[in-house]
């Protein structure tokens, strides 16, 4: 009997250990002009159906595709009622009112005029800057019934890199849920979906990489990790994408009000929420604000955690972490 108790807490034992290690999968690959990595727990891999969510969202939200929904809006030809586009957009106009118009998906022409965008340009003069920021403005644009967008303007056009590979993420993670995945990592270009509990530890370990000019995030080091799951992260910075003109700096994020490059202390803002799309447009609208106005945000809206990196009034590097992020720091790097 005995024999037969211990041969049952074996099996059961075994059976334990299966569950708690699963086998993960990695799948690698390109799109929005960036690159994914997607692990997570299944037998086999998904990457042809994670690939053919991925080709949806680009051919709905990609100014770089000619054929998608956003670039018939921006040329202003017919546009197909799309699921995706309708979401992004409606979510678009959430974030650009908690932001006070921060984040607005109407800078597209001022982004192609700093040469930032899907049209090439660099530094506008100021009477440029004065008229395209007539073309601003989230409350000039409006969904088509039948799909597409009504605009107060034909010039006006959208941009929706600073939230699209957040949704890209979400989409997949969607995917992901409906196969029956129970844990995973989805990552594009630097903004993250976790669930469920990574290959080695009950949390998936999320690495910050240090906001340093010109080198690319992988090899910055690390200036912080977050132990998460079950929530997204996205991380904006004016250090990687930015030109010197005239012994100027230009980074790519936009300021909607004054037509420029948002200039202020802050370097880098990590946005921990629900849903990946949210997190990517509020990391861009926390570059936008600044640190005061971006924790003001973050007062008033409990869904979402930040660490926010900025420049001290000393000239010395800062993090602000979150109240309810705080205990998922495991490790803080040299600024
Ligand atoms: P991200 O890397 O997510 O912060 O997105 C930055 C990109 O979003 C830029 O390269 C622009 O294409 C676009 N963008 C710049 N400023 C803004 C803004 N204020 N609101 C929305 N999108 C913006
Ligand atoms: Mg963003």
């Amino acid at each position: 009997m005995a024999f037969l108790l211990l041969l049952a807490a074996g099996s059961a034992y075994i059976v334990l250990e299966n569950h708690e290690t699963p086998h993960y999968v990695t799948d690698r690959g390109a799109v929005f002009g960036t690159t994914y990595r997607i692990t997570y727990a299944a037998s086999a891999s998904l990457q042809t159906e994670i690939e053919e969510r991925l080709a949806r969202v680009d051919s709905s939200l990609s100014p770089f595709n000619p054929a998608s929904v956003i670039s018939a809006v921006n040329r202003n030809r017919p546009a197909a009622a799309d699921s995706m586009f309708a979401r992004v957009f409606v979510l678009a106009g959430e974030v650009w009112r908690q932001t006070g118009g921060a984040f607005d998906i109407t800078v597209a022409p001022i982004v192609n005029a700093w040469g930032f965008g899907f049209e090439k340009a660099a530094a506008p003069d100021s009477s440029d800057i004065d008229s395209l920021r007539r073309l601003i403005g989230f409350q000039k644009v409006r969904l088509a019934a039948g799909g597409g967008v009504v605009k107060d303007d034909p010039r006006i056009m959208l941009d929706c890199s600073a939230i699209a590979k957040g949704y890209g993420c979400d989409e997949v993670a969607r995917l992901l849920d409906e196969k029956g995945v129970g844990s995973y990592m989805v990552e594009i270009g630097g903004e993250i979906v976790t669930k469920g509990r990574g290959p080695e530890h009950a949390e998936w370990n999320i690495g910050i990489s240090r906001p340093e000019e010109g080198v690319p995030a992988s090899d910055a080091g690390l200036l912080a990790a977050l132990a998460v799951t079950d929530c997204a992260i996205a991380t904006s910075g004016n250090y990687r994408r930015f030109y010197y003109k005239d012994g100027r700096k230009y980074a790519h994020t936009i300021d909607p009000r004054t037509g420029r490059p948002a200039e202020n202390a802050m370097l880098s803002a990590t946005v921990v929420a629900p849903g990946c799309a949210a997190a990517d447009a509020f990391a861009t609208a926390f570059m936008v604000l600044g640190p005061d106005s971006a924790q003001a945000v973050l007062r008033s809206n409990p869904k979402l955690q930040a660490l926010l990196v900025y420049t001290g009034d000393d000239g010395k590097p800062r993090i602000w972490v979150s109240e309810r992020l705080k205990n998922k720091v495991r490790q803080i790097g040299k600024t």
